[in-house]
């Protein structure tokens, strides 16, 4: 049986986080040994990151806040059940649900976009999504170039109100963030980028935000000859020398296990003055070695393709 078609929602679950290039167990192991993590729909306290940066995520899938004095823009709906835990990190914060302007997604994956419709509908919020991604957010996952076939990986379609293309900014406020395309993962893939807003009378100074989208091979992806997105290969080799062109003091990203969020919260709780999530080092020895996991599947693949 070819393996895209052994795929259930839960490997995949598992794929998007954690079973990158360099775990790239086939498809039958990950049944066997995934589990759905309960991180994925576990709260974590909401938090500032820094500047008007705050975390309203859970324990795995990031969601962040970006409040400007015109409304905020959140990054990220999350699954379907989601948006209650979203939105109750938002009001703990002493922010309104109702001021959300702008909402943004990571990649057009149902554990990023999913909630997505709920929240839109909630708050009237308009949806921006980058162009490569926008057809799949609009058919809830059916033209995904890998995942269009498979039923329970579809999810709520929303309306895109503003389609992105590669270097846009998406402005609120006095806030700006970057979409940069970091295609591969899925095609429209995208990684934010801003610079935290200066708050008045604090002495914290601004800094650059990285919000990564997937450097990530999942199991079952064929970057060989896909026929359907036949230059997934070139599309990730562009995607890490985007990465690596990035300044980066804040490293964060989709899932938290990308920068160890969880290590990182606990640290932050321990000593606020020194953040944890300014990691410069971090960032680039993570794209770094997503790069050379995704460089030893592409050999890997290659290598049997041409022993047929
Ligand atoms: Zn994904």
């Amino acid at each position: 049986m070819p393996r895209r078609l052994q795929l259930t929602r839960r490997s995949v679950l598992a794929s998007c986080a954690a079973f990158a290039a360099a775990n790239l167990a086939p498809a039958r192991a990950v049944l066997a040994t995934a589990k759905l993590d309960p991180d994925w729909t576990t709260s974590l306290p909401p938090f500032r990151i820094a500047g008007d940066l705050f975390y309203v995520g859970s324990r795995d899938l990031a969601s962040y806040l970006v409040a400007t004095r015109e409304g905020h823009i959140l990054v990220n709906g999350n699954l379907a059940t989601s948006p209650p835990q979203i939105r109750a990190s938002v009001e703990k914060l002493g922010f309104h649900w109702s001021d959300l302007r702008i909402l943004l997604i990571s990649h057009a994956h149902y554990d990023h976009c999913a909630g997505s419709a709920q929240i839109l509908k909630e708050t009237g919020a308009k949806y921006m999504v980058m162009d490569a991604d926008a057809a799949s957010i609009q058919s809830g996952g059916k033209t995904d170039f890998h995942f269009g076939n498979h039923p329970e990986m579809l999810f709520p379609p929303a309306k895109v109100d503003r389609i992105l293309g590669d270097g846009e900014q998406v402005q609120l406020g006095a806030t700006t963030l970057t979409a940069h395309k970091t295609a591969g993962h899925t095609p429209g893939c995208t990684t934010w980028t801003l610079n935290t807003a200066v708050i008045p009378g604090h002495s914290e100074p601004s800094y650059k935000a990285i919000i990564v989208g997937s450097p990530n091979v999942l199991s079952s992806y064929n970057l060989v000859d896909d026929p359907k997105y036949p230059q997934m290969a070139d599309d990730f080799r562009r995607q890490f020398a985007t990465l690596k062109s990035l300044p980066c003091d804040l490293f964060l990203g989709a899932h938290g296990g990308y920068f160890n969020l969880l290590e990182k919260h606990t640290r932050l709780k321990a000593n606020a003055a020194n953040n944890p999530f300014l990691d410069p080092q971090g960032y680039h020895a993570y794209v770094a070695e997503r790069e050379e996991a995704f460089e030893a599947e592409l050999a890997r693949q290659r290598k049997a393709r041409a022993k047929g």
